[in-house]
């Protein structure tokens, strides 16, 4: 009988039977276009044991139109599709989109057309169309996308067309990539490097699941010691997926691997442009493309034969994704491993706790890197007590800190000031009569950027033009600025140290892959004295002439109560302090804080990570907390509070009465409101050994909601707002 079940990409329903026309084949995996309706929806072919459905009779069953010419989804695959669905609560279909990546791909090779300047300019232009060509110098792609690029509508660019200054550009979307050679430039490695690198060799060659924990210092070479399992991969023809967790770290890595592997690897993230994605989801798919670097969303790419992971910083919190399928991709990263059967890396100078705690279990086999390489020492770390060592008036960084920078300075060295807070001032208030800026879509104040003159929520986007009188009262010229951001902290700088050079480095100023690198040449070029930024210049920065690190406000990240907020601080200042004295001179690290006795902050300041993470252990064994409990967040939300709060109740009362189950809530989520939507949230603390999943989905799935309501569920969440 040639009765097929599908998967199907429809938000309402996801499983369907049809029939298999004569002459037409399938296999499991295959992606199919099949009617609903009087549509037509995209599916992919799946056994029909792991797909529960309502069983279609025989004579309504409608037939498959036509089978797409790509490769089916490997079993691998749809088993990792199954289990990511299941163990984060989500809809299969949500999950199996992350794995076609572009739906243009699946229609096949062949070419596309791009368009670009010609370089012809006619005489009479429109002021909107001048415009328009300035912003497209050096750029080739679809309209649609040079549109949006120059802000204009795709009607302007047709025009351009037509007059001769666009010109059309035929594109093979199956353009071959450049072979990466495994032997380009092997490096020398020092004998522990070499060790690491002989583990993952060997691994690589078994060709089996073996997950590793590749724990080394800042400047110990993680990266080359990984490489020299990709270019194992490489050699064996197998392909090679690299996670990095933002992408603005790649132009580092990108550089690195040309100089390695002799060509640059594949990229693969979402702001690829349209004919770029079609070539690499196809390159993908082929096996052609040999290694892919990527944020999350490779994880989930149909690879041909896979035959390593590898992911960088996996501590990052940016692994974790916050809105449609919640999941960790560092953790997910494991279990395709174990389907592909592949070694899997997971590189960090500061693992998360969870990571640790399998590798002292003895499910990941730990590599260490103990040392810097080349003989370079970790900084010197010192604690700078606000309360004792007071900054100016209206200043934020400490008299030995300035001081520092200036020596650096006059010794022709680098400095970094690191503060987690992207703009100028992260609260704007009137002094007359005390109104302040609020986002109207989210609980969140506006934060002022100074450079860009305008008010921004950092949640929805939201922004307007600073204004010249307060909105309530009407008093002209009473705005103050409230506490520092990095441009605050960058103006600082530049008063007291007049002749410094100062970039201020954010996901701001660091918008492009182009200011990306040109940063880095300035950088190294030493035409920066002083950066000031944020998370974003934590990791990956190799500058041998940097030998100071300050740490404007250690305590920022500790306050919240976040689970992990500790944590996460340790690895921010411990990362960002790796950045110090990596080159033959020697660093120095800076903590400012007014919690000197924190055991995070002690713990940095004594250089002693063991005794951080055992008293964090500690800790969260007494909360039941991760890894030692689980969590999980039932997050509801709707554009109208009152239907918010009534579901979040009825939610609630429902709630498991379980002994080794804890639920707390409903109650309004720290950001109540986001995006236009009032949110509440339920936390489930659970024993390990609870059925965490089975109890959520048994407890939601009787319950309906009107239509305006969502309910999401995180589980091992991150973010508890
Ligand atoms: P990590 O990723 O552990 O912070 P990196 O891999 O970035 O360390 O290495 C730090 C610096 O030392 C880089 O500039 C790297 O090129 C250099 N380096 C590390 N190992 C070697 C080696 N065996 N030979 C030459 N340079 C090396
Ligand atoms: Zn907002």
């Amino acid at each position: 009988m040639n009765r097929v079940r599908l998967l199907v990409f429809n938000p309402v329903l996801s499983v369907l039977d049809y029939r298999l026309p004569e002459g037409m084949a399938t296999e499991f995996g295959s992606l199919v276009i099949a009617p609903l309706g009087p549509r037509q929806v995209l599916g992919i072919v799946w056994e029909k044991e792991r797909l529960a459905g309502e069983e279609v009779p025989e004579t309504k069953l409608r037939p498959i139109l036509e089978v797409l010419p790509v490769p089916p989804l490997s079993a691998p695959l749809r088993r990792l599709i199954e289990w990511t669905a299941d163990y984060y609560v989500a809809p299969m279909n949500a999950v199996a989109r992350m794995a076609l990546g572009s739906t243009a791909a699946l229609r096949g090779g062949g070419s596309t057309t791009e368009y670009r300047l010609s370089g012809h300019e006619p005489k009479r232009l429109t002021p909107q169309r001048l415009a328009a060509i300035d912003a497209l110098h050096g750029e080739q792609a679809s309209i649609r996308e040079l549109a949006e690029l120059a802000s204009v509508s795709e009607g302007v660019l047709r025009g351009l067309v037509s007059a001769g200054v666009l010109e059309p550009v035929t594109v093979d979307l199956d353009r071959a990539y450049p072979r990466a050679r495994a032997d380009h430039a092997v490096p020398e490695l020092s004998p522990d490097q070499q060790d690491a690198a002989d583990t993952f060799i060997h691994a690589v060659k078994a060709q089996a699941f073996a997950p590793f924990l590749l724990d080394g210092v800042t400047g110990s070479g993680k990266t080359e010691c990984y490489f020299e399992a990709i270019a194992e991969a490489i050699r064996m023809a197998r392909q090679v997926l690299v996670l990095l967790p933002e992408i603005a770290l790649t132009q580092n890595f990108l550089r690195r691997f040309e100089s390695r592997f002799g060509v640059p690897p594949v990229l693969w993230h979402s702001s690829l442009k349209a004919s770029e994605r079609r070539r690499a989801w196809r390159a993908i798919v082929s096996g052609h493309a040999q290694v892919v670097v990527g944020a999350r969303s490779a994880l989930f790419m149909p690879y041909a034969k896979l035959g390593l992971i590898v992911v960088d910083e996996a501590h990052e919190v940016s692994f974790k994704q916050d809105d449609g399928v919640r999941y960790n991709a560092r953790d997910v990263a494991v279990i395709r491993a174990r389907f592909e059967r592949v070694p899997v890396i997971l590189a960090s100078a500061t693992p998360a706790l969870e990571s640790l705690q399998l590798a002292e279990a003895g499910v990941y086999t730990k590599v260490d890197l103990p040392a810097r390489f080349g003989g370079a020492e970790l900084p010197e770390v010192s604690i700078v007590d606000l309360r004792s060592e007071v900054p100016d008036r209206g200043r934020w960084l400490a008299p030995r800190l300035v001081a520092g920078l200036r020596e650096r300075l006059a010794r022709g060295e680098q400095s970094l000031l690191f503060l987690n807070r992207r703009g100028y001032a992260p609260l704007t208030l009137c002094r007359h009569c005390g109104y302040r800026f609020q986002c109207p879509n989210c609980s969140a104040w506006l934060v002022e950027h100074r450079l860009s003159r305008r008010l921004a929520c950092h949640h929805c986007g939201h922004q307007t033009g600073t204004p010249e009188e307060c909105p309530e009262c009407h008093t002209p010229d009473c705005l103050v600025a409230c506490g520092p951001g990095v441009e605050r902290i960058a103006d600082e700088v530049a008063e007291l140290l007049p002749e410094a050079r100062v970039a201020v480095v954010t996901s701001d100023t660091l918008n492009s892959p182009e200011k990306i690198s040109a940063f880095v040449q300035a950088a190294e070029d030493k035409l920066i004295d002083v950066i000031v930024g944020t998370q974003l210049v934590t990791k990956g920065y190799h500058f041998p002439d940097l030998t100071l690190v300050g740490v404007v406000d250690a305590d920022l990240g500790l306050e919240g109560g976040d689970l992990r907020a500790a944590e996460r601080t340790y690895q921010q200042v411990a990362q960002v302090g790796g950045r110090a004295g990596r080159g033959d001179k020697p660093g120095e690290v800076l903590i400012q804080t007014r919690h000197p006795e924190a055991a995070v902050i002690a713990a940095l300041a004594a250089g002693d990570r063991d005794a951080f993470y055992a008293a964090e252990a500690e800790g969260r064994r007494d909360a039941g907390a991760p890894p030692f409990g689980r969590w999980a967040a039932i997050i509801v939300s709707s554009e109208t509070e009152a239907e918010a709060r009534d579901a979040a109740k009825a939610i609630g009362a429902m709630a498991p009465n379980l002994p080794d189950v804890m639920v707390l809530g409903p109650a309004p989520a720290p950001l109540s409101l986001l995006r236009g939507r009032y949110r509440y949230r339920l936390l489930i603390n659970a024993r390990r050994s609870a059925q965490v999943q089975q109890i959520i989905r048994a407890w939601l799935d009787p319950l309906s909601f009107p239509q305006g309501v969502r309910v999401g569920v995180d589980i091992d969440p991150y973010s508890f707002v």
